[in-house]
């Protein structure tokens, strides 16, 4: 039988942390997959040299992921058409912005029998339309496209330390999720699995936006019991918010899986969006300005979902249904008090 051709596209934080779990579990089950995969790279210089010559040299992403050697079977391709060429398995894991371009360049050039899956964390917004990665993915590409997402910060699991995550798969198609089971199920990366696509992906976008407001306390100083509050009021928005508007999410994917509870929990903890608005509070910056000086090139995520779900609430009528996530966008965009935050909830 013929082998499965995987490629990623994306090389950020995540995108290497991931490429490095895969390119093990290709050569784990060498008569499923082929041994090669090809990494998308956005193409910049670092120290004067190409990152891809860098990154297929020394097998480090040393811009996005320092200190973890990639395997060798990871190749990196600064052209996303040659690096998606052949694949039948197209893992797309670049910040929410760039996904339109990146699926334009690629229309028409991928197989409609290949299956993709997103590990973008992040929505999209069109005046009073929104939809999950997943499903610009699949209409943009023409193949079927689930979602992985779960309470992963990169560094911890390019550390190799246990972590679960969870894929969210569509209607009947088990099949398929199983397949990216074994690409990236490793005994400290524990993949779960559950029939809601939706739900997952939805999960991992709306938790940034509680995360600047767990962000937002720790800059105050608020303490514990503050911060476990907005986390409390934020997983009953993003449950509120994806029943509303997305037909079949389960209530279960919010407070049973990685991608939902587990992932609020490590964001509002340890990730990039919590540490830019804590300094957003504690420094008075924009979040351009510190995404900027604080993050070296990766891309926050959060903020700019506040301002999508803002938009996409005040398109519906809707924004004071989710008071949490309108002092977000307020704090962040219109020069709200950090301080009125409780007195808005
Ligand atoms: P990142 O934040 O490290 O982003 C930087 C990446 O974007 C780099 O690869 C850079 O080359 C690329 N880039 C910059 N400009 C570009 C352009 N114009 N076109 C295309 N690419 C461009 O990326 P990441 O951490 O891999 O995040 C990707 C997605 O995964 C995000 O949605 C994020 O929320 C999600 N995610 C991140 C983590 C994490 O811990 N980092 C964990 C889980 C999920
Ligand atoms: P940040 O983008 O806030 O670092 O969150 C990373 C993440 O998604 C962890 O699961």
């Amino acid at each position: 039988a013929n082998k499965y051709k995987l490629a990623i596209i994306g090389s950020g934080n995540w995108g290497s942390a991931i490429a490095r779990i895969a390119g093990m579990n290709v050569q784990r089950y060498p008569e499923l997959f082929e041994e090669q995969v090809n990494m998308y790279v956005y193409e910049e210089q670092v120290d004067g040299k190409p990152l891809t010559e860098i990154i297929n040299k020394q097998h480090e992403n040393v811009k996005y992921l320092p200190g973890i050697t990639l395997p060798d079977n990871i190749v990196a391709v600064n052209d996303v058409v040659k690096a998606a060429s052949g694949a039948d398995l197209l893992i797309f894991v670049l910040p929410h912005q760039f996904i339109p371009g990146i699926c334009t360049q690629l229309r028409g050039k991928v197989s409609k029998n290949a299956r993709a899956l997103s590990m973008i964390k992040g929505v999209e917004v069109k005046d009073s339309n929104i939809r999950i990665f997943a499903d610009v993915i699949e209409e943009i590409l023409g193949c079927k496209t689930m979602a992985l997402s779960g309470a992963n910060i990169a560094n911890e699991v390019a550390q190799d330390k246990f972590s679960e995550t969870t894929i969210g798969y569509r209607e009947g198609d088990l099949e398929s999720a199983e397949i990216f089971h074994k690409v990236f199920d490793r005994p400290t990366f524990k993949v779960g699995m559950i029939e809601d696509v939706a739900g997952v992906s939805l999960c991992g976008a709306l938790k940034n936006v509680v995360a600047i407001g767990a962000g937002f306390c720790d800059g105050l100083e608020w303490g514990s019991n503050a911060k476990a509050a907005i986390m409390r009021i934020g997983l009953m928005e993003m449950k509120n918010f994806s029943e509303e508007f997305f037909e079949g999410v389960k209530a279960e994917t919010f407070t049973e899986t990685s991608a939902g509870i587990a992932d609020l929990i490590t964001t509002c903890f340890g990730g990039r969006n919590r540490k830019c608005a804590e300094a957003f509070v504690k420094t008075g910056k924009s979040f351009d300005v510190l995404e900027k000086e604080l993050l070296n090139g990766q891309k926050l995520q959060g903020s700019e979902t506040a301002r999508e779900v803002y938009q996409f609430l005040a398109a519906r009528g809707k924004v004071d249904d989710f008071p949490l996530f309108k002092a977000v966008y307020n704090i962040s965009f219109e020069g709200g008090v950090a301080q009125d935050l409780a007195s808005k909830l």
